[in-house]
């Protein structure tokens, strides 16, 4: 079967599963700050958060532009992969730079859905972008390394079993680079929630599951570290492009999915005895939204051909996440000026929607910090920081 055949089939599979969480399912989970555990536990029983791990420990192996297929399409039917997504992608630092025998222990418990891994502890507030500034230490002890610090906003951490972990193993002014001396952890969370981890959530304009995570004397054991002491800088810089890329496709579906709303509902709403779509000042944003929503598309797909050649896609994964999340904003901003106080209303979705999707702006980087990538690598102009 050829991967366009693939990805049809898994945008129908996608569709239907989402068919069973409406907006009432989003709103009621928005309300509480609740986990959509049920979401998450439909797309773990269809196989679908285990796509990209390899079929020899038990995953579907499938390229990243079935992936990003997935995501789009859940967020194109209204639906937010956040709660999950990270259990796509997080696993590739293991993947990639894990030893043989941590993979064999992790990767088909994480393929079963049995193991979640999707925690990504990067982010300290004092270093805040500037990672290499980052302050949590592991410190070789014997067998263990013992952590201490903090970290914020690591997602998802309430609901994993798995962290992936960057920490400062040799200071910053013993080393070469500044981007040496920093580690890679698989920690077992279950093992150190209580017994020097502490972990505390973070409420948020959006239903995220975010949390603060400390680090108080923790012991992890050696055997813990992925690959090389030292390295652990570049280990992560290696699994960003796959993270932006499958951020940037759930752009691609809110922004798809705002179009459609805005549309139908321009469509039906009638004021001053015709369709408010009727005119220009509504049609004309919806329809500049659609085509900024079309072009990120194929510098979305773009970036998954690269990614899925094994070819540098830094550039067009970082464009890719930038122009996505700037329509998504833009197609929101439309949808919710077409609604006029209807958007407003909580039981639309939009107002909901409309915050989910402006996350993306900032995070997994900013805007700011894509621009700067670009003018220094793409433009050869000096760096700005
Ligand atoms: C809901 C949510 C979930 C998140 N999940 C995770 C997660 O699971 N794991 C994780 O590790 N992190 C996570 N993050 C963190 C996220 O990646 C960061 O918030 C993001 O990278 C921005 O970092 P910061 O918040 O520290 O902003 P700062 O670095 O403090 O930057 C603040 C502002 O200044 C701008 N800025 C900073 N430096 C420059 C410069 N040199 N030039 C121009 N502008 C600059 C930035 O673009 C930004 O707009 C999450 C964040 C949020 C809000």
């Amino acid at each position: 079967m050829s991967d366009e055949d693939i990805i049809g089939q898994v945008r129908e599979t996608v569709r239907q599963l989402c068919g069973g969480f409406p907006g009432s399912y989003w709103r009621e989970k928005d309300r509480e700050r609740a986990y959509p555990t049920e979401f998450v536990e439909a797309l773990t029983e269809a196989g679908l958060l285990a796509s990209l791990i390899p079929e020899e420990y038990g995953g579907a192996g499938l390229p990243l532009s079935v992936a990003s297929a997935i995501l789009e399409e859940i967020h194109s039917n209204g639906c937010n992969g956040a709660a999950c997504h990270a259990q796509m992608y997080t696993m590739g630092t293991l993947l990639r730079h894990g030893s043989e025998e941590q993979r064999k222990k992790y990767l088909p418990g994480i393929a079963t859905g049995e193991l979640r891994l999707q925690a990504f502890g990067v982010t300290e507030p004092t270093a805040g972008t500037d990672t290499t500034s980052i302050a949590t230490t592991a410190v070789r002890d014997g067998d263990e390394y013992v952590v201490n610090g903090q970290k914020v906003w690591t997602s998802r951490a309430e609901y994993s079993d798995l962290m992936i972990l960057l920490a400062r193993t040799t200071a910053k002014d013993k080393v070469a680079k500044r981007a040496d001396g920093l580690s890679v952890f698989i920690v077992d969370m279950r093992e150190v929630v209580g017994n020097g981890m502490t972990i505390r959530p973070i409420r948020t304009m959006i239903n995220h599951a975010t949390t603060e995570v400390f680090f108080d004397n923790m012991r992890i054991p050696a055997s813990a570290l992925i690959g090389e002491e030292g390295k652990g800088f570049r280990y992560i810089l290696t699994g960003m492009n796959a993270e932006r890329i499958l951020i940037a496709s759930e752009c691609i579906g809110d922004g798809d999915w705002f179009i459609k709303t805005a549309s139908d509902y321009a469509r039906e709403r009638s004021v001053f005895g015709r369709p408010i779509g009727q005119n220009q000042g509504i049609q004309f944003p919806i329809a500049r939204a659609h085509a900024e929503t079309r072009a990120a598309a194929l510098m979305v797909k773009e970036a998954c051909r690269l990614y899925d050649a094994g070819k540098p896609c830094g550039a067009e994964a970082n464009m890719a996440k930038m122009l996505a999340s700037e329509a998504s904003w833009a197609a929101g901003e439309a949808c919710i000026q077409t609604h006029g106080g209807f958007g407003f209303a909580e039981e639309y979705d939009v107002e909901r929607k409309f915050r989910e999707t402006r996350l993306y702006q900032i995070a997994p980087i900013s805007t700011n910090l894509i621009l700067s990538f670009i003018a220094e690598h793409e433009l050869e102009l000096p760096r700005s920081y």
